[in-house]
């Protein structure tokens, strides 16, 4: 699984509360399956419920979250099923990559 890389942005609004402020403009790189944002400590988002900074997924955070991916580390295993499949080898399962 690529990389996820995550920057936060709240309202920048009066409303916006200190857990939101703190997360202002920072930059999370995820990895895993099940991809989780963890500040100080408290898991604030996970990608299957969104935000959670303010605790049992109250759903009263308007924050946004921007998503970049990196897939330098997928360039190797695509490379190596490429240089496979030229070489003329036979490929009978499909390759994980
Ligand atoms: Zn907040
Ligand atoms: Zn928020």
């Amino acid at each position: 699984m690529p990389q996820i890389i995550v920057t936060w942005h709240t309202r920048r609004d009066d409303k916006v509360c200190p857990i939101c402020q703190a997360l202002e403009g920072q930059t999370f790189i995820l990895e895993g399956q099940e991809p989780q944002l963890i500040y100080n400590g408290v898991v604030v988002w996970t990608i299957s419920q969104g935000s959670d900074a303010h605790g049992n997924h109250s759903n009263s955070c308007r924050c946004t979250l921007d998503f970049d991916f990196n897939f330098d580390d997928l360039l190797e295993p695509v490379k190596r099923l490429h240089d496979r499949f030229c070489s003329g080898e036979k490929l009978e399962e499909p390759t994980q990559i």
